[in-house]
């Protein structure tokens, strides 16, 4: 027998519509490409969301269009995030430190009618002009005072809005229509499109507001390092207006420096990126001496955080949530907030868990998997292939039907390229990504872990482990580190190392390097890494 409940369409205008009512004085705090701060409420946002809409159909825009986005994040961002979807048009985010060809790519296979550009963006893509589609319209996200001269055929935001009005009523798109699309960056082959849906990303919404408590609550001030442009920056775009945050926005200033300055000019409560950010306003905390003041959270995902990082934070009182997602999975499916009769036990098994990744968010439903497919226990032990199913999980990817094809088991799970073992209570670790994992004479060495030990040392400020090939083991695993002194002791490094690790499991060699190549994502790009050290000489080798 059927329920008899209406059945209302979820859309992400709503979102916008709610905020305005119940939390219009919330305010968005965006450090412009311009320079200085813009300050707009959600009541005032919501106006200019819905004057955009009326600018877009104008355009000719409509139903399943696709509308390209290369922002930094900033109020205008956000109303590119709302003005798209509230009309059914597609907000396809475009990710600007990808290559010149990945750009050309992912433009031509969204096949996107309009590109709305930051300033900082015009030159490259008077560049890539050529390559994009003719007919492809350019918006340039200012306003009229700062319209650069360009070889670019383009409007401006500023005045496309002030030529309409805010009068306008969001269509009723039924909730599985297409609202945004976002291409994983691709480290082989090419890119891959998430084609989200209105209903998955009301739902996304809700799971993260529902599952980040602490910073997502009326009032709050939070603040995404993450970009809007890299997997609808962890859900914040929409959880906040949901539930009343303030967003703070950095624009492009995302150096240590930069924001420390708006987090504590701002009061930001708070913020949320990689572990490479935190590095960075870490060095920044201990040349100041002080964390930015009223500084209460960090979220930290993209790539395995270090126990020593996830310390350091939760030394100065801030508190750390290890969270693990994928741009195929809106992106949140595990989150690191301790239940309370956790958070009163000892600071080292707190500290043990918080580097764990987090347990499932509502509506992620996790399994591993052996090379056979065989579902092993969740015991904490046994690894596996992670699996993942739920309603915010993509079912395949965008007009690439070979990659759909490949990206579902049998029973409807989505593989995740990832490793990783569940415990008892549902505490996922992630072992290492398939391809990172080292193969060391038939055994396996997770690379994170053998990162996670050396960050722990005094002369280590980064690393990564990679796999080199080794004619006898195959491979073995090099630590290539950046120091964090002028003489490190590889050494005492190694001793440390060991007291931990089994010998097998110790690198065959240490390399200091002056910084480590970084993906379009801000991760450690392991894979260039790998290409330049192939042919490494191994000391044992000779
Ligand atoms: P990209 O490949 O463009 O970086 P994603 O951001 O979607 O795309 O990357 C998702 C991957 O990032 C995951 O499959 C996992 O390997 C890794 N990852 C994300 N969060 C964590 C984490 N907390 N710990 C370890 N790995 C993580």
């Amino acid at each position: 027998m059927d329920g008899m409940m209406m059945h209302r369409p979820l859309r992400v205008a709503d979102i916008l519509t709610f905020a305005e009512e119940i939390h219009g004085q919330a305010e968005i705090v965006s450090s412009t490409v311009e320079g200085g701060l813009h300050r707009e409420s959600y009541f005032e946002m919501a106006a200019r969301c819905r004057r955009l809409a009326k600018a877009l159909l104008r355009l000719g825009i409509g139903l399943g269009d696709r509308v390209a986005t290369l922002a930094w994040n900033g109020y205008r961002h956000m109303e590119l995030y709302y003005g798209v979807p509230g009309i059914g048009a597609i907000c396809h985010t475009i990710n600007p430190r990808l290559s010149a060809e990945q750009m050309a790519y992912i433009v031509n296979h969204a096949g996107d009618r309009v590109m709305f550009l930051d300033l900082t963006f015009v030159p490259m893509v008077e560049k890539l002009a050529a390559e994009f589609p003719n007919d492809l319209t350019y918006v340039i996200l200012t306003d009229r005072v700062q319209m650069p001269a360009t070889t670019l055929d383009a409007l401006c935001y500023e005045d496309l809005l002030a030529a309409e009005d805010d009068a306008f009523d969001w269509p009723d798109v039924p909730e599985d229509t297409a609202c945004g699309l976002c291409y994983t960056s691709g480290t082989t082959g090419n890119p891959k499109g998430a084609l989200y849906s209105h209903r998955s990303m009301v739902l996304h919404a809700l799971l993260v507001g529902v599952s980040m408590q602490n910073s997502m609550t009326p009032g709050r001030r939070v603040l995404p390092v993450v970009p809007l442009f890299h997997a609808n920056a962890w859900g914040m775009a929409h959880a906040a207006p949901l539930v009343g945050a303030h967003l703070v926005m950095p624009g492009p200033h995302l150096d240590g420096a930069s924001l420390f300055d708006l987090m504590e000019a701002e009061r930001v409560f708070a913020a949320w990126g990689v572990p490479t950010v935190w590095l960075g306003l870490m060095a920044e905390i201990e040349q100041r001496g002080r964390p930015p003041e009223g500084f209460g959270e960090i979220v930290v995902g993209g790539s395995a955080a270090a126990p020593a990082l996830i310390r350091a934070f939760e030394y100065l009182g801030v508190n750390v949530c290890h969270a693990w997602g994928m741009t195929e999975m809106s992106p949140i499916g595990t989150l690191g907030n301790l239940a309370p009769e956790m958070q009163a036990l000892p600071f080292d098994e707190r500290m043990r868990l918080k580097s764990c990744q987090g347990r499932r968010a509502f509506g992620i439903d996790m399994k591993i998997v052996d090379e056979n497919g065989t579902r092993q226990p969740h015991d904490g032990a046994a690894t596996g292939e992670l699996f993942v199913r739920g309603n915010t999980v993509v079912s395949g990817y965008y007009d690439n039907a070979e990659a759909s094809a490949a990206a579902l088991d049998a029973d409807g799970w989505f593989g995740t390229g990832d490793v990783a073992a569940i415990s008892p209570e549902g505490f996922l670790t992630i072992t290492d990504r398939a391809k990172d994992l080292i193969k060391s004479g038939g055994e396996w060495i997770s690379s994170i872990d053998v990162e996670n030990m050396a960050m722990a040392h005094p002369h280590v400020a980064n690393c990564a482990v990679i796999a080199v090939p080794h004619p006898k083991w195959d491979e073995r695993p090099v630590l290539i580190a950046v120091p964090a002194v002028d003489q490190p002791d590889t050494d005492a490094v190694m001793a440390h190392l060991a007291e931990h690790l089994a010998t097998w499991q110790l690198p065959d060699d240490v390399v200091y390097v002056e910084e480590l190549p970084l993906t379009a994502t801000g991760k450690v790009s392991k894979l260039t890494l790998r290409r330049q050290y192939a042919d490494h000489e191994l000391p044992e080798v000779g």
